[in-house]
C-alpha cells in the first residue's frame, strides 16, 4: 500500500478482480468501491497519481530501449458512454505517447474480416517497453458477434477457450495484461447521450446506431456476464469498473496501471556507456 494514496482502503486490484460466482447484475455502477473520497478533491489526486503513471511508463520505455522486452496491454470494455474515451484521454494520455499504442476496434473492414478475428488484435499488441491500449478488443468476437448471432454459435462459442490460450501466450511471453469491463448505468447511459445530443462539441461522440444497442441491454448484460465467468483466468484477471462516476473511473483504472507497472519491478537502466568519460570527453567538445 506503501504509495496508494490514503483515500484508498484497499489496492484496487484486489477490490476491483472479478471473482468466480460475481453477477453483474449485482454490481452497483455508481458506487466507488475502495475510495473513501469524493469527487472534491479527486482532481488533485488524479493529477498527482497522472503523473505517478507518466514516471513508471517512461521508465518501462526506456527499459524497452535497453532491451527488455516486457510491456503491458491495457484492454477496456464497455457499453457506449461507459468512458474508454475518457480513459485514454485523462489517463493513459498523461504519458509519454512515444511509448504508447493505442488502436480502436469497430466493425471489422473488409480485409479484417478476411482473416482469423485474431489477426487485427495481434497485430496491433504492444512492442517491448510499450504500452499498448486497446478501445474494445477480441472481446468484441463474443460480445457484439453474440448478442447480434453475426455468426453461428459454433463459431462464437469455442472463442472463450480460444482467447484465454491466446491471452496465455501474450503473458508468458512478457506482456502484463490489465482487462477492465466498464460498467454504467442504463440511466446514467440516458444522461450521457443526451448530453452529446446538447452539445455541438459533443455530436461527433453520437452514433444513433447506439440507441439500438440499448434495447439489447440484457442480451449484452448476459454477453458479459459470460465473458468474465469464463476469460477471467489467473494470468489475465478482469476488473469490474463502476463508471457512473467519472472521477472514480479515473482514478480506479490509474491505479490498476501503476499496480501494473509496479509489478514489473523497473528501474532506470543502467548506461550503456562510461559516463565520466563522456562527461570529460563533452567539456572538450
Ligand atoms: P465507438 O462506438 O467505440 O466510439 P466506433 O464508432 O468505431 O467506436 O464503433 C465501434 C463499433 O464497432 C461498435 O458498435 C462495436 O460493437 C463494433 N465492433 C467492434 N468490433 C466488432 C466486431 N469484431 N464485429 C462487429 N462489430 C464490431
Amino acid at each position: 500500500m506503501a504509495d496508494l494514496p490514503s483515500q484508498w482502503t484497499h489496492e484496487p486490484h484486489h477490490i476491483l478482480q472479478f471473482r468466480a460466482g460475481d453477477k453483474i447484475a449485482d454490481i452497483d455502477t455508481d458506487s466507488s468501491p475502495g475510495y473513501t473520497g469524493d469527487k472534491d478533491g479527486s482532481a488533485e489526486v488524479q493529477a498527482e497519481r497522472n503523473e505517478r503513471f507518466a514516471g513508471l511508463q517512461e521508465m518501462l520505455y526506456a527499459n524497452g530501449k535497453a532491451g527488455d522486452s516486457r510491456s503491458l496491454l491495457l484492454v477496456l470494455q464497455g457499453m457506449d458512454t461507459a468512458g474508454k474515451g475518457s480513459i485514454v484521454k485523462h489517463v493513459v494520455g498523461a504519458g509519454n505517447p512515444q511509448g504508447i499504442q493505442y488502436t480502436s476496434f469497430g466493425v471489422p473492414t473488409e480485409e479484417e474480416r478476411a482473416h482469423h478475428y485474431l489477426w487485427r488484435i495481434r497485430k496491433a499488441l504492444p512492442a517491448a517497453g510499450h504500452i499498448g491500449v486497446f478501445d474494445r478488443s477480441h472481446y468484441e468476437d463474443v460480445l457484439v458477434v453474440r448478442v447480434h448471432e453475426l455468426v453461428p454459435r459454433e463459431v462464437w462459442e469455442p472463442r472463450y477457450d480460444e482467447i484465454n490460450a491466446f491471452e496465455e501466450e501474450l503473458v508468458d511471453s512478457g506482456t502484463i495484461v490489465v482487462k477492465c469491463a466498464m460498467f454504467v448505468s442504463l440511466d446514467e447511459q440516458k444522461r450521457r447521450l443526451a448530453e452529446r445530443l446538447d452539445r455541438p462539441d459533443r455530436y461527433w461522440k453520437y452514433n444513433p446506431g447506439d440507441l439500438d444497442e440499448r434495447k439489447l441491454w440484457p442480451a449484452y448484460q448476459e454477453a458479459y456476464q459470460a465473458v468474465l465467468d469464463r476469460t477471467s483466468t489467473d494470468h489475465a484477471p478482469w476488473f469490474v469498473i463502476p463508471c457512473d462516476k467519472k472521477w472514480y473511473t479515473r482514478l480506479a483504472i490509474n491505479e490498476l496501471l501503476i499496480e501494473a507497472l509496479k509489478s514489473m519491478k523497473l528501474a532506470w537502466p543502467p548506461p550503456g556507456f562510461d559516463v565520466e568519460a563522456e562527461k570529460k570527453k563533452l567539456a572538450q567538445s
